[in-house]
């Protein structure tokens, strides 16, 4: 019987490439990586770290969210940088039901339910830019609607309290918030129209539905040199965003540009 033999493709002496192990090592490292990653994740999710950081989750929108940032923010009047990076951070698409995902970064608000509706992201921006929140300041919000608005506000102080009328969206807001690890926000049920007193004085209220005045109790929780942004005037019709500041001579008013909100209902409407 013959048998024939692999012709030597080297010559006596050289070392062969051994390709196979070198294919298995990198199979076992990527391995490794794979566990370790995994590892991390559980640490994280533990530790209420935001899990992307070690986790591969490819993000869809991440593209969409990018293009929002540079043609519907920083074309306008969205300069500050901080605002812009949270702006292209937080996921939008999450805060709505799955049949708006893809309309999430589109110059528009959207519906939430309950008739209500998630502001269009520039309004977000602007707002938010405007409180110019501080780390370590402590700020309400009228209004909590998806969440998305104190998501954002989270970014920039660990102090985020939230007030949401319609039991529904609350609990929703709350779970929502949880599940995307967002757990410094705080989320109650109730009439916004009365604050939260627990938690004040507030260096930065911020009022999310359309109100025909301002609230005497947010007033009153005002720090002094504190801001409330409110959208102030018809709550069927167009409203004014409107900035007061407390001052010790009495409330600085300034009236900033024409808003469509919600209208904000309860006590404030005498129901
Ligand atoms: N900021 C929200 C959107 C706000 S829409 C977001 O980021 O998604 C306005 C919200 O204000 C609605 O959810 C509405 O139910 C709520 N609202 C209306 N009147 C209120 C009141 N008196 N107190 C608290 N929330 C109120």
């Amino acid at each position: 019987m013959v048998r024939i033999q692999e012709p030597n493709r080297f010559p006596k002496g050289h070392k062969a490439i051994k390709k196979p192990r070198f294919k298995n090592q990198m199979r076992r490292t990527g391995q490794y990586l794979k566990t370790i990653s995994v590892l991390l994740c559980i640490v994280a999710a533990s530790l209420s770290l935001p899990c992307d950081i070690f986790c591969e989750s490819p993000d869809p929108h991440a593209g969409v969210r990018q293009q929002m940032v540079e043609r519907q923010l920083k074309v306008r009047d969205i300069s500050d940088p901080k605002v812009l990076e949270v702006m292209g951070t937080v996921k939008r698409h999450l805060f709505v039901s799955s049949k708006y995902a893809s309309q999430a970064y589109a110059d528009h608000p959207l519906p939430i339910g309950e008739g209500q509706t998630i502001s269009q992201p520039y309004i977000v921006a602007l707002m938010t830019q405007i409180l110019d929140v501080q780390p370590g300041e402590k700020v309400l919000e009228i209004g909590t609607g998806s969440g998305y608005q104190a998501a954002v506000l989270s970014y920039f102080t660990d102090q985020v309290c939230s007030i949401e009328i319609r039991k529904g969206l609350a609990e929703q807001a709350t779970e929502r918030l949880k599940a995307l690890g967002y757990k410094s926000v705080r989320v109650k049920h109730g009439d916004g129209y009365f604050g939260w007193p627990e938690y004040a004085p507030y260096d930065a209220i911020i009022v999310t539905a359309a109100a025909n005045h301002v609230a005497p109790p947010l007033l009153d929780q005002l720090k002094m040199g504190g801001r409330l942004l409110i959208p102030l005037g018809s709550t069927t019709y167009y409203q004014t965003l409107t900035k007061i500041t407390k001052t010790p001579k009495g409330n600085e008013v300034d009236h900033l540009l024409g808003v469509v909100f919600v209208p904000m209902v309860g006590e404030i409407l005498g129901q």
